[in-house]
């Protein structure tokens, strides 16, 4: 026989959406960064993406990661250092591409749910798509501070869900 589950160990919607971005996030085939976000209206789920190099276009999988150096200020205490950092470039973040596949009308007041924070180009972006919460998991340090100051000065709800576990199936360690 089988029994409802209690009202107490029901999913709440945060834990329910965010499982959703991390199932989404396993579809990605760069080895680096699996990321997932939805697009949710009211709990209406109407879009999902990952990060994914375009469609019909060599993936990280087939041709390998395409890597680039940057120089990153990384601070410690008082003192700035710069320090290199690998990144890959060949995929399209999974904010974007939910932005390439979703309508602007269906994007208005909506909420996005994102495994990861979203890097200053995706913030940009989502700064000026209709979106008025983001909800992300894994922190991304990387111009954070500036990333928050935009979302306050667009009145963006911008929060993280420190507490939530993902899904044991959908866990990957992040190469930062
Ligand atoms: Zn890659
Ligand atoms: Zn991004």
């Amino acid at each position: 026989m089988v029994t409802a589950l209690q009202d107490n160990e029901r999913k709440d919607w945060d834990t329910y959406f965010m499982d959703i971005a991390y199932m989404v996030s396993t579809r990605s085939r760069c080895p680096r960064r699996h990321v997932g976000a939805v697009l949710v209206q009211g709990k209406k789920l109407l879009g999902t993406a990952y990060n994914g190099a375009p469609m019909g276009v060599a993936d990280c999988s087939e041709a390998g990661c395409m890597i680039v150096e940057e120089l990153e200020v990384n601070v410690v205490g008082e003192e700035e250092q710069m320090i290199k950092k690998q990144r890959c470039i060949r995929t399209i973040h999974a904010e974007q591409n939910l932005l390439l596949f979703t309508d602007r009308i269906d994007r208005e007041g909506s909420t996005v749910y994102v495994t990861d924070q979203p890097c200053w180009t995706c913030a940009n972006m989502l700064a000026n798509s209709g979106v008025k919460e983001i909800v992300y998991h894994r922190g991304y340090p990387k111009d954070s501070e500036k990333v928050v100051a935009l979302m306050r000065q667009r009145g963006i709800v911008f929060r993280c869900l420190d507490r939530y576990e993902p899904p044991a199936q959908a866990g990957m360690s992040v190469i930062s």
